[in-house]
């Protein structure tokens, strides 16, 4: 057994992640006077959610006609119908409420002339049932909505008093004999000092997990720790084989290059200087919707008309363009190039990639963020003491196709409901049960293995294999040879694991064992989507399949759950899809015809 003292800390409840869900929750949680502790591994106002541009969606009517239950239809759609019904009412019904509680905090929403929140256009947002014109219904704080609500979160969590450990690593759930989560072990990254949350209530806001993919315009954190601490108590992750990529990151670095580059004129060409698009799309070209331009770029590449030393990236032209239409036009994206890709874009192509940015699939909830343990006989089941929100998390509202703005809501809605039951099923008065001294021991142990972990492969190297191997056989491009493959290698690259080698051996900013942490918990999220990948035949979503290219409800219309075990075996099984709503039509609830199956068509 590895000797480590720890400090212990007692509250009502603990939250892991700082980000806009994080944040949600410990205030809502502080507000009510829950004894409240937030635990991040950076500082808060540094979380991804800080990158969110476009803004956040909710049916406020401040531009026009709008309706929550015409958001809740463009939610099913835009989730290929694997979204579960009753989140995804709770999601359109309470984002205006939601939005409004953030005004009030203090969020610096951009205005219209009258002084209302402005609302702008987004893809897939529509009226009247996917009948009517396209509505305007993302709320925005200019192009920094992420940065202004995430200020806003924390400021007021303080004012609340709810307590924060900043630079404190979670390292793996605690759980009693008897089956609850009792709170978390973390590794404090400054002085090396261990401490221990004892918790009635673990709320899991570790974000997504991006980085399992070479290429992702998602923060270098974002590293699936949350599904990691889950997959390693032997619960189960939900729908990991929908990851939604964006076409154009930069190559190495990921970060996004708005769309709005080729909607001023911007074109892709491969290794024989050819514009490729003109191919596939002959109308649209190069502004064909975001899968399809992902999926020709990936086949270009695939058959060895990519650029660059390994041919594995695409250019994007801008050069072409006058230079003083690109200073006022896309002044942000000419100082990305310079700075993430070195290139000048007015006289050279940048170069790209389709990029993981969000993870549809995550850790599988209510609507109320409880994490769920289905069983066979009861699909539903509650893992008492743990909830989860916001990427990490899976309720499901996004189900096989997020559209965009609708995460920054789904953050504030869920951690907001989160809050909201907690303080039914926590009691304050109660106090806190000792925690299982074996599960801490099994964490300790855990952190000790990799602490001296002396093999042959550096941590590095081992995560290099993983994000190539899932950016070629697990990203856009989907057949069952390219996925199967896919399985075999990320297989041998999983058994190596175990012959991992961290050459710093000390408590203290050891960045080396906290990449190993992290790698650690990047692998089973990767193993996760792959292996579901390959068994999902049909499309959907961003799951599209050139062996099975259409929909298949009768045998599909199924959430995947996938188990992955010590020895990185990954066990599927599946739980149905929530067709019921949460109001009845009659009692002026959706009409449930409206959101029948059908194509998605835009
Ligand atoms: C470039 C970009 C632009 C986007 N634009 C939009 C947009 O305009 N609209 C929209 O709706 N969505 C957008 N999205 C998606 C959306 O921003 C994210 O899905 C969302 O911000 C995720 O928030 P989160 O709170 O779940 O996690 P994050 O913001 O990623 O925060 C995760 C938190 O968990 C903590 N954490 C993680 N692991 C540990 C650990 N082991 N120990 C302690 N703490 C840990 C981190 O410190 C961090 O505080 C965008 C995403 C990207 C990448």
């Amino acid at each position: 057994m590895a000797a480590y003292e720890y400090e212990t800390h007692d509250y009502d409840v603990v939250i892991v992640g700082a980000g806009g869900a994080g944040l949600r929750a410990t205030l809502g949680m502080a507000e009510q006077g829950l004894r409240t502790a937030c635990v991040t591994k950076v500082f808060p106002t540094r979380s991804h959610t800080v990158a969110a541009q476009g803004g956040i969606a909710a049916s406020l009517k401040n531009m026009g006609p709008d309706h929550w239950q015409w958001h809740m239809y463009d939610t099913v759609k835009g989730s290929d119908w694997l979204g579960d019904t009753d989140a995804m009412e709770y999601l359109a019904r309470e984002a205006p409420k939601a939005v409004y509680e953030l005004e009030h905090y203090g969020v610096p929403f951009s205005r219209t002339e009258e002084g209302k929140i402005y609302q702008r256009p987004f893809g897939g947002h529509t009226t009247e049932f996917g009948e009517g014109p396209p509505v305007q219904r993302t709320c925005a704080a200019a192009d920094r909505t992420g940065h202004a609500i995430l200020h806003t979160l924390y400021g007021q969590s303080l004012k609340h008093n709810a307590e924060f450990y900043i630079e404190y690593f979670a390292l793996d759930l605690i759980m009693s004999e008897d089956g609850r989560c009792q709170g978390v072990l973390c590794w404090k990254l400054d002085d090396g000092t261990l401490h221990l949350f004892n918790a009635k209530m673990v709320v899991l806001a570790t974000g997504g997990y991006g980085r399992a993919y070479f290429s992702a315009t998602s923060a270098h954190t974002c590293t699936g720790d949350g599904g990691g601490m889950v997959a390693r108590q032997g619960l189960a992750l939900q729908d990991m084989e929908f990851v939604q990529f964006h076409p154009t990151g930069i190559y190495g670095s990921g970060c996004l290059i708005t769309e709005g580059a080729r909607g001023e004129g911007g074109y892709l060409t491969n290794s024989e200087g050819e514009r490729f698009m003109e191919r596939y799309a002959p109308t649209y070209k190069d502004l064909a919707s975001r899968d399809v331009v992902s999926r020709c770029m990936t086949i270009e590449i695939r058959e060895g008309r990519g650029v660059g030393a390994e041919k594995d990236h695409i250019f994007l032209h801008l050069d072409h363009l006058p230079p003083e239409a690109l200073a006022e036009r896309l002044p942000g994206i000419s100082e990305s190039a310079k700075i993430f890709a070195g290139v000048d874009l007015t006289k050279e192509p940048i170069p790209v990639l389709p990029t993981v940015h969000y993870n549809m699939g995550g850790i599988p909830t209510n609507y109320w963020g409880e994490v769920l343990a289905p069983t066979v006989d009861d699909p539903d089941r509650i893992f008492p003491g743990l909830m989860a929100v916001g990427e990490a998390g899976c309720a499901s509202v996004h189900g096989a196709n997020r559209l965009g703005s609708n995460s920054l809501i789904d953050l504030v809605v869920f951690g907001r409901a989160a809050a909201i039951r907690a303080a039914k099923v926590v009691d304050p008065a109660a106090p806190n049960p000792e925690v299982n001294k074996a599960s801490v021991e099994k964490a300790l142990d855990r952190f000790d293995g990799l602490r001296h972990a002396d093999g042959a492969v550096p941590t590095a190297e081992l995560r290099l294999e993983m994000q190539k191997t899932m950016q070629a056989n697990a990203a856009v491009f989907r057949t069952s040879e390219v996925l199967k493959e896919g399985c075999e290698l990320m297989d041998g690259v999983a058994a190596k694991m175990s012959d991992l080698k961290v050459t710093d051996r000390s408590m203290i900013w050891n960045s080396d064992l906290m990449e190993t942490l992290e790698l650690t918990n990047l692998m089973p999220n990767a193993l996760a989507t792959i292996v579901g990948a390959e068994a999902r035949h049909e499309s959907r979503g961003a799951h599209a399949h050139e062996d099975f290219p259409d929909r298949d409800d009768n045998e599909w219309r199924k959430h995947t759950l996938a188990e992955v075990g010590d020895d990185n075996e990954v066990t599927l099984s599946y739980r149905p899809v929530h067709l019921d709503p949460l109001t009845a039509h009659d009692e002026g609830g959706i009409d449930l015809a409206k959101i029948a199956p059908k194509a998605r068509v835009y």
